[in-house]
């Protein structure tokens, strides 16, 4: 997979169009804010914790498809899970991205197809920029999540 076309896979794209869990609810407890100045994603994610399980995720995006994909599949793998839970998730996905995951992997489901970023080290950071924003969220951090 080197050709650009490949990258926006049907799922991506798909995503991108419709993406899931979009958009500010009334409550939350916790959000934090990510930056990436590069390609000009913004993403904003929505927390409530029951405990340590996270049992609502929302987020809002203004970005590429990559971002917007990446943010919407994040929101539906995480629902549910603990906060490690989703940790070793982003561990598992950044892995995926940057082209170190080993083969045989799996429990990322649609997230497999953003695979294709590896091939383009500028594109990984459109990828993972809903994460660490997820991550800082659950951190309860209140400063912007910034790539660069
Ligand atoms: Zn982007």
């Amino acid at each position: 997979m080197s050709d650009l076309a490949d990258l926006y896979q049907d799922v991506i794209l798909e995503h991108s169009r419709h993406p899931r869990n979009f958009g500010k609810p009334e409550s939350a407890g916790r959000q934090a804010r990510g930056n990436n100045p590069l390609c000009g994603d913004r993403v904003a994610v929505f927390l409530t914790l029951d405990g340590d399980r996270i049992s609502d995720v929302h987020f809002e995006a203004k970005g590429c498809a990559i971002s917007v994909a990446s943010a919407s599949m994040m929101t539906e793998m995480v629902r549910g899970k603990t906060v490690d839970e989703a940790k070793v998730l982003f561990d598992r996905f950044q892995a995926l991205v940057t082209g170190k995951a080993t083969s045989g992997w799996n429990g990322l489901e649609e997230l497999e197809a953003l695979s294709g970023v590896k091939e383009f080290p500028t594109r990984i950071k459109c990828a993972t920029l809903p994460w660490h924003t997820l991550i800082a969220a659950m951190a309860g951090s209140q400063d912007e999540v910034k790539t660069e």
